[in-house]
């Protein structure tokens, strides 16, 4: 034992000193959210250093983010005194797997200096092969192949390992030949993908003995965090470095297991005490990071959910404040509360540092961010873009920029083969040429060039229905509503198709990106005076170095915590989202509902739940119901506001002003409404019993969703 104890053991319970201390052989902590599993990781791994077990180059430690690598390593600084020599193997698994591959990268016929692609660049390959192989990429998108290609290293598959059923699920049974091809044409582009990365150090690891050897010898102790959250391809890469010394130590938490999509299997969990037999299983209890009623509300939440490990979860920080549940009327009340309750914080001597918005999705952030940019709250956004820089709105923008201004050349470079219309950078190449030479815009020269010989007769045709195109949309937002313009010029482009084409987690989002933009659109009088406000926006620098509040989805929040968190849009079709109501079945439903409980417990002291009673959705207004997550809150530990407390005045003036939304109803529908029981609890039920979509359910949503405000509106 040891006399002097070091700082980074003091305050450490018996269950996460046991985790610290039993340094060899396998270790398993099991346990819910904010008990202190990172911690306790982070106290391991500086005890392995302090105790000379090991060199900290002899140690791996693999987290989940990039931003958690981050902080493990400014805790070990802090832990440790900044007295590390040499720094350990941290990072996420595809960092350290990059760094490894570097070194044996001939072993898989790469060079060293191999390059990595993005989405867009693997996309690029496959539809060349895919044309190559003369199949028709409308019947078999190149994205259905990524994805297959994608699932198959997630789970450590070579091409040699596709059996004839898996290959089927591409153009009858011709995946895996495509697969493989697409292997080697990676090879002579001497490039991987992501996945790669990992599939490459696990062959070499399979078929060079000597190489797993020396990783073997070099990694004494591994070390794992978010483990629920690993695939079977990251598994068996662990599995393999573990083998012979069986110093792993991982740590999870079945409930926070938000990564199935992306091929994570709990599964794992299980497995692990099947393949190092003996393992310590530990379990933490104690939460440290929320008060009691925060925890009592995501516990009771999680319950809702089948076939899991089961833990329980208690505190002593005292009860604190109930998780507050708010209604509001619509997506701009939502921003504007969220804004008046951060600044209040703030003024209370609330660091922003300490306030974050999660979001389920990436098209909630839009609307935060406008209201923070008016009322001057600096923030800033984690783990994606802000809103009006990415691609899918940039090239919208560029759309309309050049209707607007036919002049902008950059908007015309961005959109003159966006969606492709075989208008290569030759034929761009030489627009640019001719409009050098006669110096004009590069639209007006296009316009001219339709007549000359400069471009092929394909390349002409293409240019004149964009050029045409241009000149009609011009001419419509004369006379159109612009956001109207917008939907019709996604649609006319071919845009929203484009994205259509390919289905895919990432392509929703980005329609529902664009119907963002064309709501965003409908606040302001004209398209110049929108394209003002967003080249303002745009212009607002990120806040440096001074406190911010954080907008990020839940996805990427797993592992941080703050002081307050806001959790908004809370509707069923937003959280759980529409795509899980739709195509999972129960599966994705407690995926999402572990997604609500990773969300709740990021919380250390206040959490706000909001769901907003109508959303614009597509130009229309839908009301929408609160999410079913909502209902199962236990209420011993929630308290409910709803914001329309200013009754049939406050009601009155909103529909004046944007039009009843309830026109549609029969008059009879609300007043059924109004002779029901209490609000959202029974249209969250109901809506358990028969998940259908909701736009679909729209007129009964509204005399279930907004019953108890209808009350309000009708009674008075
Ligand atoms: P998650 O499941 O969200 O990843 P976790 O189990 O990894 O959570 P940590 O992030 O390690 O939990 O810890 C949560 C909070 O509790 C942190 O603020 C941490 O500093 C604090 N904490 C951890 N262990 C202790 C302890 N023994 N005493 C006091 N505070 C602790
Ligand atoms: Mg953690």
């Amino acid at each position: 034992a040891l006399t002097d104890e070091p700082t980074f053991l003091t305050g450490l319970n018996p269950p996460q000193r046991e985790a610290v201390l039993t340094t060899e052989g396998p270790v398993l902590v099991l346990a819910g959210a904010g008990t202190g599993k990172t911690s306790a990781l982070t106290a391991r791994l500086a005890y392995l250093i302090a105790s000379r077990r090991a060199w900290p180059s002899q140690i791996l430690a693999v987290t989940f983010t990039n931003k958690a690598a981050r902080e493990m390593k400014e805790r070990i600084a802090h832990i440790s005194g900044g007295a590390v020599e040499g720094m350990p193997w941290l990072g996420t698994f595809h960092s350290v797997a990059a760094r490894m591959l570097r070194s044996h990268a001939e072993l898989v016929g790469l060079q060293s200096n191999f390059t990595i692609l993005d989405t867009d660049d693997q996309l690029r390959v496959l539809k060349q092969l895919i044309a190559a192989a003369n199949l028709d990429e409308k019947r078999w998108p190149a994205r259905q192949l990524a994805g297959l290609i994608d699932r198959w290293k997630n789970r450590g598959w070579t091409p040699k390992q596709i059996d004839a059923a898996e290959s089927e699920a591409y153009a009858n049974g011709r995946g895996a030949d495509l697969y493989a091809q697409y292997q080697e044409r990676l090879r002579t582009l001497n490039a991987c993908d992501f996945g790669d990365l990992l599939l490459h150090m696990l062959t070499i690891f399979r078929e060079h003995a000597d190489v797993l050897e020396g990783y073997r010898d070099r990694f004494r102790y591994i070390l794992v965090d978010e483990y629920q959250d690993t695939n079977s391809g990251q598994y068996e890469w662990l599995r393999l470095l573990a083998e012979p010394r069986r110093n792993i130590c991982c740590v999870g938490d079945d409930d926070q297991s938000i990564y199935s999509w992306r091929g994570a299997e709990v599964a794992n969990i299980l497995r692990f005490e099947k393949d190092f037999p003996g393992a310590t299983v530990i379990r933490l209890e104690q939460n440290y990071r929320s008060t009691g009623h925060i925890l009592a509300a995501a516990d009771g939440l999680i319950a809702h959910n089948s076939g899991r490990l089961g833990k329980t979860l208690w505190t002593d920080a005292g009860e604190g404040d109930k998780v507050k549940v708010i209604g509001v009327w619509d997506g701009p009340e939502e921003a504007r509360r969220v804004g008046e309750d951060i600044e209040s914080l703030q003024r209370r001597g609330t660091s922003l540092d300490e306030t974050a918005i999660l979001v389920r999705a990436q098209f909630q952030t839009r609307e935060f961010e406008e209201r923070f940019i008016a009322i001057g709250l600096p923030y800033q956004i984690v783990g994606g873009f802000r809103f009006y820089e990415r691609a899918e709105i940039r090239d919208a923008l560029a759309y309309l920029r050049l209707i607007a201004q036919p002049a902008d050349d950059l908007a015309f470079e961005r959109i003159v083969n966006t969606p492709k219309r075989g208008l290569g950078d030759k034929a761009v190449a030489r627009i640019h040429t001719y409009a050098r030479a006669s110096q004009q815009p590069l639209l007006m020269a296009a316009a001219q060039m339709l007549d000359s010989d400069e471009l092929t007769p394909q390349a002409r045709r293409s240019l004149g229905r964009f050029v045409g195109d241009i000149a009609r949309w011009r001419e419509m937002a004369s006379n159109l509503p612009h956001p109207e313009l917008a939907r019709i010029l996604l649609d006319e482009s071919g845009y929203t198709a484009m994205l259509q084409a390919e289905k895919s987690a990432e392509n929703a989002g980005r329609l529902e990106n664009l119907a963002e933009l064309a709501r965003a659109m409908e606040e302001y009088e004209t398209l110049s005076s929108f394209l003002e406000h967003v080249s303002l926006v745009m212009d607002n620098d990120e806040a440096r170095g001074e406190p911010k509040t954080t907008i990020m989805t839940v996805h990427a929040a797993k592992g941080l915590e703050f002081a307050h968190v806001f959790l908004p849009g809370w509707e069923e079709g937003v959280f759980p989202s529409q795509r899980a109501m739709d195509e999972g079945g129960l599966a994705s439903l407690e995926e999402e509902r572990r997604l609500a409980y990773v969300a709740i417990t990021r919380a250390r002291e206040r959490c706000t739940i909001i769901h907003a009673a109508n959303r614009r959705i597509y130009g229309q207004w839908t009301s929408s119901i609160p999410s079913r997550f909502v209902g199962e809150l236990p209420k011993a530990h929630i308290d409910e506001e709803t914001t329309m407390t200013g009754g049939a005045s406050l009601w009155r003036a909103q529909f004046s002003e944007r039009g009843d939304p309830f026109a549609h109803l029969a008059s009879g529908a609300a007043h059924r409404a109004s002779t029901r029981g209490p609000g959202w609890q029974r249209a969250s039920g109901n809506f358990n019993a028969q998940p259908q979509r909701v736009i679909e359910a729209r007129a009964s949503a509204v005399s279930l969703g907004n019953q108890g405000r209808t009350d309000l509106a009708l009674g008075q």
